[in-house]
């Protein structure tokens, strides 16, 4: 990796702002062509992105086609199947009121848009907002992760070979760079990452009035009670959580299920990681490592004292930490005669910087699964809703009652049944999160709404000019008329 000079930032900003103002992104048929830059740079290049995760994240070429290379062509893909479709002119209503007039809904490009990585899925999520910022329109300044170095410097090595106008710029670095980019002026900014840099971010947007996309964490809760579905289910939540070693936004964050259920699920997950990672996850070539010392030392601090029911085996020098399952003691009382599925009945939150057991008090993004024993579905409910709102919330019944139960009575940025992550691939679906978990949503139309403007043009023709009974000097009749047209 290579920082950017401080004096870059700027240029790098205006040289993408001059491009825009060229008005040589709008065209479509130049949205199309760089789209198809886009993909010809993931496709002509996945050999090289192949090993950059390898050396980043020790991620496994197969899981870096399906979580990353592949997200983005399929995103591509979509777009370029319904760009022309999105990009037509919508008619827009018109009062009779208003009569004779005619109005269209035009989208336009916002501008430059600045879009922020974190280093988790460090090719999907950097450029799959960049398909929808393209398809709007936009002139881009990619801010890479600096913790997925290798990643990040081939990224900012192809951008100009397959972006030669300079209608995708990277500006590689930490937090210096990001500080200065984010002194600019930018007419959007895509944020994924941490609440915490999320607030920075914000904040920073305010002084130029920019809006944002926020695409935060939190602590993704599960439901798991599909006693007639143990072993299925209970492999599709070891992959949901155990891909990339646990460090993934979606990741189910902790398990919540009565206390008789415990052991043969904590059996079951046994088996499901054994059958994916086989008995010994570190000579398996498709489970990762944790990006560096100081995520590492944190989860090991995190099970320090815990309960471990699989896995806890670990290693500092190879950052390796295996599928990690703990048990954790069930939740204090709550309070008040009626456990209701309000907020405001837990007493102390069984999961929040407050909670009873550390597991349960910031995001894990690692390779350990808590699980906590609960009363029912109905106290898993007040669990959820003690919190945060999560960005994901997956639930595993075979009854349609828990799951409308979870649905109508919680809040989450999305919501699975009987599976994980996946709804990170439906390209047709907004991906974001609510409240402490994210401000704004994208992926296909969604992105091409977040990233375009759509304004309405309304023509009023001056022959028939019925605005005058809207004029001075009012009369009681033409009020009248106005009054009943309205
Ligand atoms: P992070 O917030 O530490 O860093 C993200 C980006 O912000 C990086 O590019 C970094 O250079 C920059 N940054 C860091 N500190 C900064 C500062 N003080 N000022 C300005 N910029 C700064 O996040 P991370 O550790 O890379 O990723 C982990 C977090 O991201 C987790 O909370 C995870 O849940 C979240 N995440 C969310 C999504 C999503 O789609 N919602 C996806 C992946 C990760």
């Amino acid at each position: 990796m290579t920082p950017e000079p401080a004096s870059i930032v700027p240029r790098a900003v205006n040289d993408a702002r001059h491009l825009f103002a060229s008005g040589r992104t709008r065209p479509l048929a130049a949205r199309t062509a760089r789209l198809r830059a886009l993909r010809a740079l993931l496709t002509e290049n996945q050999q090289a992105f192949e090993v950059a995760l390898w050396s980043d994240l020790h991620k496994s070429a197969g899981e870096a086609q399906l979580t990353e290379i592949n997200v983005i062509l399929a995103e591509i893909d979509h777009t370029l199947r319904h760009l022309r479709r999105w990009a037509r002119p919508g008619r827009g209503p018109v009062p009779v009121a208003l009569w004779p007039a005619r109005a269209r809904l035009l989208s336009e490009p916002l501008g430059v848009v600045l879009v922020i990585a974190p280093w988790n899925y460090p090719v999907q999520l950097l450029l799959n907002p960049l398909v929808g910022v393209l398809a709007a329109g936009n002139a881009a300044v990619l801010k890479p992760s600096e913790l997925a170095p290798a990643t990040a410097e081939l990224i900012a090595r192809l951008v100009p070979t397959y972006f030669p106008d300079g209608a995708v710029r990277v500006v590689e670095g930490g937090i210096p760079e990001t500080t200065e980019l984010l002194l600019q002026r930018f007419d959007h900014i895509v944020f994924t990452g941490s609440g915490t840099v999320g607030r920075i971010v914000m904040k920073a947007a305010a002084e130029h009035l920019t809006p944002v996309t926020l695409e935060l964490g939190g602590k993704s809760p599960v439901w798991f009670d599909d006693d007639a579905h143990l072993h299925q289910a209970a492999r599709r939540l070891a992959w949901a959580k155990f891909t990339n070693a646990g460090q993934t936004c979606v990741a189910p964050d902790y398990v919540m299920t009565t206390p008789d259920r415990v052991p043969a699920l904590v059996d079951a997950l046994r088996r499901a990681i054994t059958d994916m990672w086989g008995t010994d996850p570190r000579t398996s070539r498709d489970y990762g490592r944790i990006v560096n010392e100081r995520q590492f030392d944190r989860l090991a601090a995190l099970l320090h004292g815990t309960e471990v029911a699989i896995g806890g085996e670990r290693d500092r020098a190879e950052r390796y930490l295996a599928p990690t399952v703990v048990t954790v003691p069930t939740p204090g009382p709550t309070t008040g005669p009626d456990p209701g599925l309000d907020r405001g009945h837990v007493d102390r939150p069984a999961v929040g910087p407050d909670a009873h057991h550390p597991l349960l008090r910031e995001e894990i993004f690692g390779p350990v699964l808590p699980i906590l024993p609960v009363a029912s579905a109905e106290q898993a409910v007040q669990v959820i809703n003690g919190w945060d709102k999560p960005l994901a919330l997956y639930v595993f019944t075979s009854s349609a009652r828990t799951r409308r139960l979870f649905e109508q009575h919680t809040s989450s940025g999305a919501v699975v049944h009987d599976a994980g992550l996946i709804h990170v691939a439906a390209t047709g679906l907004p991906f974001g999160g609510v409240g402490a978990s994210g401000i704004g949503s994208y992926h296909g139309a969604y992105s091409w709404r977040a990233f375009s403007h759509l304004k309405p043009v309304v023509h009023k023709p001056l022959i028939m000019d019925t605005l005058r009974l809207a004029q001075p000097p009012f009369t009681r009749r033409g009020l009248r008329l106005v009054k009943r047209l309205m």
